[in-house]
């Protein structure tokens, strides 16, 4: 039982895992057979071989400039701007975006590292988008956030910006929202 009590161990650190959904996914494991198990296993052992970070817009992909940059059908002139790369996901999942995206990425307390801030403005000095849509979760932490990247944003020219309605549930994060929320938060978006 050694191996299988490890793995359970391991399984209970995934985020929203409990030591008894941790278990189930382990017997569900262990009733897989052998290929299933090798393809899972080498999809987890494989997963950050390939993937390298955007060097425009800060997402993982397994090229870059990443599929979502390159994308010919994309409206190049919206730029929505996510704390994270699970906001970006949560975006991409729901099928209701088609702009392009900008990751922000490190910050500490709140605000945007020095580094970060750089890497925003250079994206937006090459992309020169008509329209920015402050994306980041509404939170205390986000909201302080949100001041910064105004600054940063208009310092850069940027006339159309634009924030997210608050369909979204305060304390809570745009990775967890569901299709219909974030549909709602994105047309109704507000000009600052
Ligand atoms: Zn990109």
């Amino acid at each position: 039982m050694e191996s299988l009590d490890s793995l359970i161990n391991a399984l209970k650190k995934f985020p929203s895992l409990g030591p008894k959904s941790a278990r189930r996914i382990a017997f569900y494991l262990l009733k897989q057979d052998d290929k299933e198990l090798q393809r899972i296993g080498g999809l987890i052992s494989s997963l950050k071989k390939n993937l390298v970070t955007c060097s425009q817009c800060g997402n993982v992909s397994e090229k870059d400039p990443c599929r979502i940059c390159t994308d010919p059908l994309r409206d190049r002139d919206i730029l929505c701007v996510v704390d994270d790369l699970e906001s970006l996901s949560a975006f991409e999942q729901s099928g209701i975006y088609n702009g392009l995206y900008h990751v922000l990425g490190g910050r500490i307390s709140g605000e945007l590292t020095d580094e970060s801030a750089d890497f925003l403005a250079k994206h937006i000095r090459s992309l020169k988008p008509s329209e920015v849509i402050i994306a980041s979760s509404p939170r205390i932490e986000g909201d302080m956030m949100y001041y910064t990247l105004i600054d940063i944003l208009k310092g850069l020219g940027v006339k159309n910006i634009t924030r997210l309605a608050y369909g979204l549930p305060l304390g809570g994060s745009i990775e967890f929202a569901d299709r219909m929320t974030l549909h709602t938060a994105l047309e109704g978006r507000r000009k600052i």
